[in-house]
């Protein structure tokens, strides 16, 4: 089961969904002054390196995060992308977009995409001290929660921040409702194993019974499998059963000559040699939000097309965003 690592994904255009969403959602929720809690179920490593063997391996981030800075830098050359001044260069960025992008820039300090950071990092800095924030933090992986534990260290952060090599969907459980009576849970599995469509669906129910008005953010990849379609409706169910919101938005980058065989990628290493040709990846995937902001749909529904029109790459690429209760 501990075959999936993110470091081979960071900064795909899953992320930048998830990411974007992740961002634009809690800027919102720290707008009132009430403490909040912050759960990250599935939470990663926290940092990336895009310049490292697993990220040069996939070449993932070459159809995510690398070639948005290079459109925004209107530069087009993923592999000149930096993040020095990717702000502004985009017309008319949406805000929402900007404040991914800047996110990035952060904690890439000089002018080179080196690292990317993961939800744990692209949350933290909109914490609030003074509102006595907290972000909970569970990663099961032993190699990628020891260096969530480092990343987290260097943020300095006290007590606004626990770790925990735990599994995530059950550690909810105890965490709901939260003190402060309000949470943004972040639930992103990797989806390796085929039972956890099924585990974020009885998550959920659990949640919504002992929790019905914290903010939910599910992750899910859009693939040919039923349960992946499936998991989207049962959400939607969950949702207008407790007669609350939610909000489903979808991104696909498309087919590309490469995604067909036609024309395989090389990909050389940071010692000069190719690396071994990167398997068809993920298309689309999709983020769904019980009680999401208000806001959330119009900041979506203007970052998306903008964020298609510098990754999508061929048939069938789209974007959509649906909400309603
Ligand atoms: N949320 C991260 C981000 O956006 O940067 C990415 C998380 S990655 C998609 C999923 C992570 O969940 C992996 O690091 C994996 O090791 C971990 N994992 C798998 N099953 C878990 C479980 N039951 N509880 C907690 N973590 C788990």
């Amino acid at each position: 089961m501990f075959s999936y690592r993110h470091a081979f994904h960071a900064g795909n255009h899953a992320d930048v969904l998830k990411h974007i969403t992740l961002i634009s959602t809690l800027q919102y929720l720290v707008q009132k002054d009430a403490g909040i809690t912050v759960i990250d179920t599935h939470a990663g490593a926290g940092l990336y390196r895009l310049d490292g063997d697993y990220a040069l391996k996939s070449g993932e981030s070459e159809d995510g995060v690398r070639k948005l800075i290079a459109q925004a830098l209107l530069d087009k050359k993923p592999a000149k992308a930096s993040v020095g001044n990717a702000q502004a260069a985009i017309k008319n960025i949406a805000p929402a977009l900007q404040d991914y992008l800047d996110a990035v820039t952060k904690v890439n300090r000089g002018d080179a995409l080196k690292v990317y950071p993961g939800s744990p990092l692209m949350m933290f800095p909109l914490l609030r001290h003074e509102a006595r924030d907290k972000l909970k933090l569970f990663e099961l992986h032993p190699a990628d929660f020891k260096s969530l534990v480092g990343h987290v260290q260097q943020l300095e952060a006290g007590r606004t921040v626990t770790v925990a090599q735990a599994d995530g969907f059950e550690a909810l459980k105890a965490l709901l409702p939260p003190p402060n009576k309000r949470a943004l849970v972040l639930i992103d599995p990797s989806y390796e194993l085929k039972s956890d469509y099924a585990r974020v669906s009885t998550c959920m129910a659990d949640a919504m019974r002992r929790f019905p008005t914290g903010t939910y953010a599910i992750w899910y990849p859009i693939i040919p499998r039923a349960e992946s379609h499936d998991l989207p409706r049962k959400l939607k169910t969950l949702a207008q059963q407790a007669k609350k919101s939610w909000l489903h938005a979808t991104l696909n980058i498309g087919q590309d000559d490469e995604d067909e065989g036609l024309a395989p990628k090389v990909v050389i290493g940071p010692d000069g040699k190719a690396l071994p040709a990167k398997r068809p990846g993920l298309r689309e995937s999709g983020m769904f939000l019980i009680n999401p902001p208000h806001t959330l749909k119009a900041a979506l529904s203007e970052a998306l097309p903008q964020v298609l029109e510098a990754l999508g790459r061929g048939r069938g690429k789209g974007y959509a965003v649906e909400s309603g209760g």
